[in-house]
């Protein structure tokens, strides 16, 4: 096959231009990206092996292997991983699959300063086109274990890239990268240098659990015998060391990394750095983790956890797309990545490492999710990340609002779904609340602040902040200073309808069910009880009039105890849907049957109080019907609803506002 030359999808080139001019300052890292990748190549063909024996691969000696060469500026790469076949090359290196892409290069190019564009570059990563950072050209050349194809790829990173097929390429991936000229202002950059090379390595790849090996250049045929150490069976040339210089004084092959397990290692041991390179190679995040949770199991069932907290959320955390959750681990080897099993959905942004002892190399995804000691890891693991977070909220409020801020709208999903843990889960969430315009509340301060003779803790669901404090359902709390907690995610719509109390304070909503919260503090019980009683007399025959005539449009027609400025207000009953969850449940295709809801008058309202005057003796009640209809119209427009037939709602009140001229 011909050398066939390619352009790079739209969002690589842009992502590639970013590389070439280097907006992110710490170029070392590019080193990190291809040990990462050919590390994961590793552990696919030792996988790939122990599931197929029939695999024509050698699996003996995995390793990674560093090659430079300071007169030709070269740096390779090389592993003897499962490689890549011809399409996976075009697809895998000329494209970029991550769906966050294009939001997130919006995001950079909106991004006016430098160091807000390496702060994004930082969280996203980039992999292996971060190579373009000190690369002027890079060639990969692999062939996929088991096929007798190679592949190679080279592109200057400029628009275009080139593919070929070639015979005779080696198990793995060699990624070559032609170096850009040196600085002389900047030696610390010299990626041809042994010494950095070793730098770079003992940073972030340490914990490899690959050899990651050093390696001289391949002599041509005639300088065969120049060299030695990494040439096994090499039969030629007599002297050693020779005249190559440089090359033959570094031809002894040492490896780099001391391969060591992080979570194996005792805890003393390792620093917060090492702990952070881990969490980026099995992230492929940029940026340090916010938290970091061990986990030592020892007994009948031992395993080692070390999971990771991310600072920012992925921006497909709602999308259940790809993810790389917590990996298995089996005795050290790597098993499986994003073992769904391990942790419930409601934590599936944590990422991380857990290593078993007992479970054997071949266990399937089938398996886990029905083996009884991988649920009680499970429980296990997502009781300690509660404790994490409750912790950090202890020792760390600004980390915990972080925390929160990016991951408090799916812990939340918890609250519906793990009943096991729900009190825990209250116990680290926070809310908006109408006591503090800037910062969220727990519910444990919620209950401190909670007025005398306040038993409940209350709350409204709706779209914003703004569209709930000024429904009609505030008024009476905002008169008498009770606080309430503002929910605006939409998940909050469906946890509160199944989380009944906090340390056995009733959650309640205030547009739901009859609310009675005294008429002020100097009355007592029973004076209130008695005024309501006179007033419900005194408006009996209007509410049953006004429930007949609008019908099926409501549950009930009832004086209301919560407004204070408007005159009317819908509810919903204590125990029925609210309309936010019976459109949620429309939007996701179920059927779900209109619920009543119920209209509350305000008895203290003049345009309510005028309704009522000489009402029985009205002989023509055509004005007063249409007023019904109005008000009930209003109260729905209130809570952001939709009046039942608009345009009639339009001409009544063109009608009205007429007879004011
Ligand atoms: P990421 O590692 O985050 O997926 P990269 O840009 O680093 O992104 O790599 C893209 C993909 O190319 C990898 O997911 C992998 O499938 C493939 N790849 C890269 N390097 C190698 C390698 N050395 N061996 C096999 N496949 C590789
Ligand atoms: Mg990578």
């Amino acid at each position: 096959m011909p050398t066939e030359t390619f352009e790079f999808q739209v969002e690589a080139r842009q992502l590639l231009q970013l590389m070439i001019h280097s907006i992110y300052s710490n170029k070392d890292v590019f080193l990190r990206e291809l040990i990462s990748n050919s590390s994961d190549a590793l552990d696919k063909l030792r996988l790939a092996a122990l599931r197929d024996d029939t695999l024509d691969a050698d699996a003996s000696d995995l390793r990674i292997e560093i090659e430079t060469d300071k007169d030709a500026r070269t740096l390779t790469v090389r592993d003897n991983g499962i490689g890549m076949s011809y399409d996976e090359v075009s697809r895998l290196i000329g494209t970029i699959a991550n769906s966050g892409t294009a939001a997130f290069l919006k995001e950079l190019r909106e991004a006016q300063d430098t160091a807000g564009a390496e702060g994004l570059i930082g969280q996203f990563g980039v992999g292996f086109y971060a190579s373009f950072m000190v690369a002027d050209e890079v060639t990969l050349l692999t062939r996929h274990a088991g096929e007798s194809q190679g592949t190679r790829w080279t592109s200057r990173g400029e628009g275009t890239y080139t593919l070929e097929s070639v015979d005779d390429a080696p198990q793995g991936t060699s990624v070559t990268l032609h170096l850009k000229p040196a600085d002389p202002e900047n030696q610390l950059h010299d990626y041809t240098s042994a010494w950095k090379i070793k730098e770079i390595v003992k940073r972030y790849s340490d914990f490899i659990t690959w050899p990651i090996r050093t390696a001289t250049p391949t002599p041509p045929a005639a300088e065969k015998g120049d060299q030695e150490g990494d040439q096994e069976g090499d039969q030629g040339g007599g002297e050693t060391g020779g005249d190559t210089g440089d090359a033959a004084v570094a031809a002894e092959p040492e490896t780099l990394n001391s391969m060591k397990a992080l979570w194996a290692r005792s805890r003393d041991e390792v620093s917060d750095d090492e702990y952070h390179e881990l969490y980026k190679h099995i992230s492929h995040d940029w940026t340090n983790p916010l938290e970091t949770i061990r986990l030592q199991a020892e007994g009948t069932f031992e395993y080692q956890a070390l999971l990771f907290i991310p600072a920012q959320a992925p921006h497909d955390l709602f999308h259940r797309g790809h993810q790389r959750g917590v990996q298995l681990y089996v005795k050290r080897v790597f098993i499986m990545e994003d073992c769904e099993a391990l942790l419930p959905p409601y934590l599936r942004f944590v990422k991380g490492v857990v290593d078993a002892q007992d479970l054997s190399l071949n266990v399937s995804r089938e398996i886990l999710q029905q083996d009884r000691q991988i649920q009680l890891m499970h429980r296990r693991l997502a009781k300690k990340v509660l404790s994490s977070v409750k912790d950090m909220m202890n020792s760390a409020p600004d980390r915990y609002a972080t925390f929160w801020r990016e991951f408090g709208a799916v812990l939340k999903e918890g609250l519906l779904t793990d009943s096991d843990n729900r009190d825990a889960l209250l116990a680290v969430s926070s809310f908006a609340t109408t006591h503090d315009e800037s910062e969220p509340t727990t519910l444990e301060r919620y209950v401190e602040r909670m007025k005398d003779g306040q038993n409940d803790v209350y709350y409204m669901t709706g779209d914003s902040r703004q569209s709930i404090e000024n429904s009609p359902h505030m008024e009476a709390f905002k008169a008498r200073g009770i606080e309430v907690l503002l929910l605006t995610d939409p998940v909050d719509e469906v946890w509160v309808g199944a989380v009944a109390q906090y340390e056995g304070k009733s959650l309640r909503s205030v547009a739901k069910g009859e609310i009675d919260l005294g008429d002020g503090e100097e009355e007592s019980a029973d004076e209130d009880r008695e005024k309501r009683e006179k007033q419900n007399e005194a408006y009996a025959d209007l509410l049953g009039w006004m429930s007949g005539h609008l019908g099926d449009d409501v549950k009930e027609v009832r004086l209301s105890s919560r407004l204070t400025v408007s005159a009317a207000c819908v509810v919903s009953d204590a125990h029925d849907i609210t309309p936010a969850l019976e459109n949620m449940y429309r939007a996701m295709g179920q059927e779900v049957p209109a619920t009543k809801r119920i209209l509350e008058l305000n008895p203290d309202h003049l345009l309510v109080k005028g309704m009522n005057e000489g009402f029985t003796e009205r002989a023509d009640r055509t004005g007063l019907a249409e007023t019904a209809e109005l008000l009930h119209a209003l109260a729905v427009l209130a809570e952001g609803g939709q009046p039942k037939d608009p345009a009639r709602f339009v001409k009544l009140m063109a009608e009205r506002l007429e007879r004011t001229l």
